[in-house]
C-alpha cells in the first residue's frame, strides 16, 4: 500500500512539474488552470489524469488534435516510480527523522527531475530552481540535525557531510566552468553540482562524479555518433547530474558497503 501510495503521488507531483517546466518557460505564474499548448482550450479534470489521459485521448488534444508530447506522461511515470522507490525505501519505522529524510528526497526528485527537463529543452538552468534547492538542502541540514541525535564516533555529521559534499562539488565545477570558458558547461550546473554534492554527502561525492561524467560522455559520445550532435555542440550535463545524483542515493540506501567497493576497488 506505501508503495502504491508514494506512486500515485509522484505521479500527481509529476504531472505539476511538466506544468512548472512551461509556465518557467513561457514566463507564466503557477496560477490558472492547464490550457493546450496549440488551441488554447481548457484541459478538464478528467482530461488531465496523470499517464492514463495521454492514451484514452490517443495522444491528441480532444479539441483540436494537436498530437500531445510524450514528455508528459514519461515525466509523470519518472517521478511516479522514483517517488515509489525512495518514498518505500526511507520509510523505515516511521519516525519523525525519517519522515524528513523522505520529504528532502521527494523534494529533491522533483527539483531534480524538473531541472533535467528544462536544462534538456532549453539548454539553461532557471535560477529559481536552483535557490530552491539550496534553500532546502539548508532546511533539511537543519532539521536532520535537529532530529537525529549524532555521536562523534559515526563520522561526520550530517550538516557537515552536506556541507563538504555540497562546497567541494560546486568548487570543483566552477573550475572547470572557469577553466574551460563555459564551454563544457555554465555556472548553473556549477551551483546544481553543489545541491547534488549535499545531497549525497562527502564520501560518495567521488561515485556522483564518476557516474555523472561516464554517462554524460556515453551518451555524448553516441549522439556524435549518430550524427544528431557535432562536435562543437553543446550537450546540455543537468540531466546526468540529476541521474548520478539520485543513481549515488539508491546505492547509499540499498548497501553502503556497496558503495565502498566501487569507490575503493581493491
Ligand atoms: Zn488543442
Amino acid at each position: 500500500m506505501l508503495v502504491l501510495g508514494f506512486f500515485v503521488l509522484g505521479l500527481i507531483i509529476g504531472s505539476f512539474l511538466n506544468v512548472v517546466v512551461l509556465r518557467i518557460e513561457s514566463d507564466e505564474t503557477l496560477g490558472g488552470r492547464s490550457k493546450c499548448p496549440s488551441c488554447g482550450a481548457l484541459i478538464r479534470w478528467f482530461d488531465n489524469v496523470p499517464v492514463v489521459s495521454y492514451f484514452i485521448l490517443g495522444r491528441r488534444c480532444r479539441y483540436c488534435r494537436a498530437s500531445i508530447s510524450w514528455q508528459y506522461p514519461a515525466v509523470e511515470l519518472l517521478t511516479g516510480i522514483l517517488f515509489a522507490f525512495f518514498g518505500s525505501l526511507e520509510f523505515g519505522s516511521g519516525a519523525p527523522a525519517d519522515l524528513a529524510a523522505i520529504a528532502w528526497t521527494l523534494f529533491l526528485i522533483a527539483l531534480l527531475t524538473t531541472i533535467a527537463v528544462y536544462d534538456a529543452r532549453n539548454m539553461e538552468i532557471p535560477l529559481i530552481l536552483l535557490v530552491l534547492g539550496i534553500g532546502g538542502a539548508i532546511v533539511y541540514a537543519f532539521a536532520s540535525s535537529a532530529l537525529a541525535p549524532f555521536s562523534w564516533t559515526d563520522g561526520l555529521a550530517p550538516w557537515r557531510s552536506m556541507l563538504f559534499g555540497g562546497g567541494l562539488a560546486a568548487f570543483i565545477f566552477s573550475l572547470l566552468v572557469y577553466f574551460s570558458k563555459e564551454t563544457w558547461m555554465g555556472m548553473g550546473d556549477a551551483w546544481l553540482a553543489g545541491i547534488a554534492g549535499a545531497a549525497v554527502g562527502f564520501p560518495a561525492l567521488l561515485l556522483l562524479f564518476t557516474l555523472s561524467f561516464s554517462t554524460g560522455a556515453l551518451v555524448g559520445g553516441a549522439l556524435m555518433l549518430s550524427g544528431k550532435r557535432g562536435m562543437k555542440s553543446q550537450i546540455p550535463f543537468a540531466p546526468f547530474l540529476a541521474f548520478a545524483t539520485l543513481a549515488t542515493l539508491a546505492i547509499q540506501a540499498l548497501d553502503p558497503e556497496w558503495l565502498f567497493l566501487v569507490l575503493l576497488p581493491v
